[in-house]
């Protein structure tokens, strides 16, 4: 359970600074040094530093001494892909929080909706709605960022 919280906390950190401009200077946006690197091949964990650029993992090697706009030392915390969720309803409460924050705080960065056999059709309508939805919860939220550059869904 502690790994989890840990790998979610190293996940939001990744998603909220891949949403940063980068400094014209450093190469990197966000430097996480001292990670266990979880792959999701199968593989055994290893240390090592991951340099992110814009929303592109960079560069992972064993130490990365290049600057990046912000550098956190997650002290030896699980970094890992994001989960895929198999068998969700997301789509209940989607045009609330279109930006499933929800999901996203706990590691799961895809979701699998209608494995029950339905699924609003035609698909288009929803889509589209759920990207109007998505456009103004974003930019809403953009003057109500919370600490790690996210909109903040305390109430
Ligand atoms: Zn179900």
């Amino acid at each position: 359970m502690r790994k989890l919280a840990i790998f979610v906390i190293a996940t939001i950190l990744i998603l909220a600074m891949v949403r940063r401009p980068a400094a014209q200077s450093a190469p990197y946006d966000l430097l996480l040094r001292n990670g266990l690197i979880v792959d999701g091949s199968g593989n055994p964990w290893y240390r090592a530093d991951i340099a992110i650029r814009g929303d592109t993992i960079a560069l992972i090697s064993p130490s990365i001494t290049s600057p990046a706009s912000r550098v956190i030392d997650v002290g030896g915390q699980v970094i890992a892909p994001g989960f895929i969720d198999i068998h969700t309803h997301a789509r209940r409460g989607i045009f609330e929080v279109p930006t499933a924050d929800n999901y996203v705080r706990q590691g799961v960065t895809t979701l699998i909706e209608g494995p029950d056999g339905g699924s609003p059709v035609p698909l288009a309508p929803f889509l589209a709605k759920l990207m109007l939805c998505r456009n103004r919860s974003t930019s809403a939220a953009s003057s109500d960022r919370g600490r790690f550059g996210r909109p903040s869904l305390a109430t």
